[in-house]
């Protein structure tokens, strides 16, 4: 696959996942570039660990976003014969396992994270809808709350990483989750209100998208051209998923309730996302995707 038609499906990927539909203003930094450069980089691998989950502790609850993203980007790379691991916390857990059911991965990818990488090194980390503390070393919601006491430091990953020369990135939807730190001065004066909650951890590679659960479908499907096989979201997995973490007790993480939505986007709509995306991947298989 050439860089340049990889990165020009990475921009028709990136005009459905990240046109700013949830008006917060971090998808206004996603760039092409980044998706293309992480497809390239995390397609080369051969062991993955994916780091999601995000409690909502007013409504004692996972949020929806993450575990679907987690579950078809791991599916991707297990598809594809490479190893896999979706690494949460114990308040996510379940929903995470339920998430990555539905997709159809084995229901032990989802494990409590390791308290180092010592010994479980990935060669890889991807990020997705991870809290990722504040200047203040602190972690915070959309609402300006304080959850710290609600989540684990998970993305301290991204330090260790670094130091290891493991390669990362982090995809997000609100400037407060590990891997938006590489967007921290844009977003900073953009949202003015909300600096003190914007998160410093940065990653290799950084996507920014509407919804946390469509960057990562955008990411699978950019990591399909590289590998010639669609790895990607199929028709119906999205409907399937968000029934299956609902069930589990997730919420959506706008309005805290109980319901097939993602960030006050409903399962019809996110569906109607999802074929636009695999539109677009037809429309690129004479040039490497290859699948139904
Ligand atoms: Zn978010
Ligand atoms: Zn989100």
């Amino acid at each position: 696959m050439d860089e340049a038609t990889l990165e020009r499906f990475a921009k028709e990927l990136a005009a459905v996942v990240a046109c700013n539909e949830s008006c917060r203003g971090a998808p206004k930094f996603c760039s092409p570039r980044e998706i293309a450069k992480a497809a390239a980089a995390f397609a080369q691998l051969g062991r993955v660990a994916i780091i999601s989950g995000f409690y909502i502790p007013a409504a004692k609850a996972p949020e929806t976003d993450g575990p679907g993203g987690a579950a078809v980007l791991a599916r991707a790379f297990l598809k594809e014969g490479r190893s896999c691991e979706i690494w949460t916390d114990a308040l996510c857990l379940d929903v995470m396992r339920a998430g990555a059911r539905a997709a159809g991965c084995p229901e032990d990818i989802a494990r409590e994270a390791p308290s180092s990488l010592d010994g479980a090194a990935p060669e890889g980390i991807i990020f997705i809808e991870r809290p990722g503390r504040a200047a203040d070393g602190r972690y915070y919601n959309f609402r300006k709350q304080d959850i710290s006491r609600w989540t684990a430091p998970l993305d301290s990953f991204a330090y260790e990483a670094a130091s290891r020369g493991i390669v990362t990135a982090g995809i997000g939807d609100g400037g407060n989750e590990a891997g938006m730190g590489n967007f921290r001065k844009g977003l900073c004066a953009l949202l003015p209100d909300y600096v003190s909650c914007l998160s410093v951890v940065r990653t290799d590679f950084s996507i920014a998208a509407d919804i946390s659960n469509m960057g990562a479908y955008a990411l699978a499907l950019a990591l399909s051209l590289v590998w010639g096989r669609m790895r990607g979201i199929e028709r119906g997995d999205e409907t399937k998923i968000l029934e299956a973490v609902v069930s589990a007790g997730a919420v959506d993480g706008i309005s805290g309730r109980r319901e097939t939505s993602v960030d006050g986007f409903k399962a019809a709509v996110l569906e109607k996302k999802v074929s636009l995306l695999n539109a677009l991947r037809r429309r690129y298989a004479g040039l490497g995707i290859s699948g139904s």
